[in-house]
């Protein structure tokens, strides 16, 4: 059965030194609980500190994914990361389609279809994100647009890669503006997501991806979010920045 997972994205926040102090508290925290056996833990820090965060890894309960990867194998490509270095380094989990490079980096599906192959031919598990923005959730679009993202992100994959997956649904309104979507409205999206998935690749193999929640998720409303059929775990960016907030998420199913 698919795994409950709540993974962090840091996005671009905290020195070296505060890296430092949440990892510690987090594996401290962690240490403290016991986790069901389902429950993936996922840690997303920039680049510069994802040997640390490996380092603390490999003595807690938590994975560590990146935030971004290149679409290309190697080369001349200033400032690019490419997954087989995230590999080299024994990365597990990688962000792709984030909303924020979809808007400010101008990323296609096609683009988040290259990297998704990428990572796959790496050994990496993608975290696929998508979601609409306010005017097309205004007008009612939402189940297009995501529809849209997912069949031409994902659905060149064949149904061993696509278990491979792991899917984000992150209403661009919602991320870091403290609005949440309602727990109805997650179920009603995600329940739409596997409709997509199980038309594709049948039952057996939609029921075997985990698809989690984006949005101004917090302690005080994981709970009821993550109590949803469909909703598999969150996505989480701010709450994530503080190592009790995050607990409170992790332990929220
Ligand atoms: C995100 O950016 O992936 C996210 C969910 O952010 P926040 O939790 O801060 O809304």
């Amino acid at each position: 059965m698919r795994k409950h997972i709540v993974a962090g994205n840091w996005k671009m926040n905290l020195t070296f030194q505060e890296a430092d102090e949440l990892l510690d508290e987090l594996m401290s925290e962690l240490e403290k609980v016991e986790l069901p056996r389902d429950e993936q833990v996922i840690v997303c820090p920039p680049f510069p500190y994802i040997e640390m965060a490996s380092d603390y890894a490999n003595d807690s309960y938590f994975m560590v994914g990146a935030q971004n990867v290149s679409d290309k194998e190697e080369g001349a490509y200033t400032g690019e990361v490419s997954a087989k270095m995230l590999e080299s380094c024994e990365i597990d989990y990688c962000i792709v389609g984030h909303s924020e490079r979809r808007a400010y980096y101008h990323e296609t599906d096609a683009l988040v279809a290259a990297k998704v192959n990428q990572l796959l031919a790496h050994n990496l598990k993608p975290i696929v994100c998508v979601g609409e923005v306010l005017k097309e959730r205004e007008a009612n679009k939402q189940f297009d647009v995501v529809k849209t993202q997912v069949e031409q992100g994902l659905f060149h994959l064949n149904a061993e890669q696509i278990q491979q997956v792991i899917i984000a649904y992150e209403p661009v309104w919602a991320i870091g503006t403290g609005k949440t979507a309602t727990a109805e409205q997650a179920q009603e999206m995600h329940a739409h997501i596997r409709r997509l998935l199980t038309d594709k690749y049948g039952k057996e193999v939609a029921d075997e991806i985990s698809i989690l929640y984006g949005g101004s998720c917090k302690p005080s409303n994981a709970k009821e979010l993550f109590a949803n059929p469909d909703v598999d775990g969150g996505l989480i960016g701010g709450a994530s920045l503080k190592a009790k907030d995050f607990m409170g998420i992790i332990t929220a199913f």
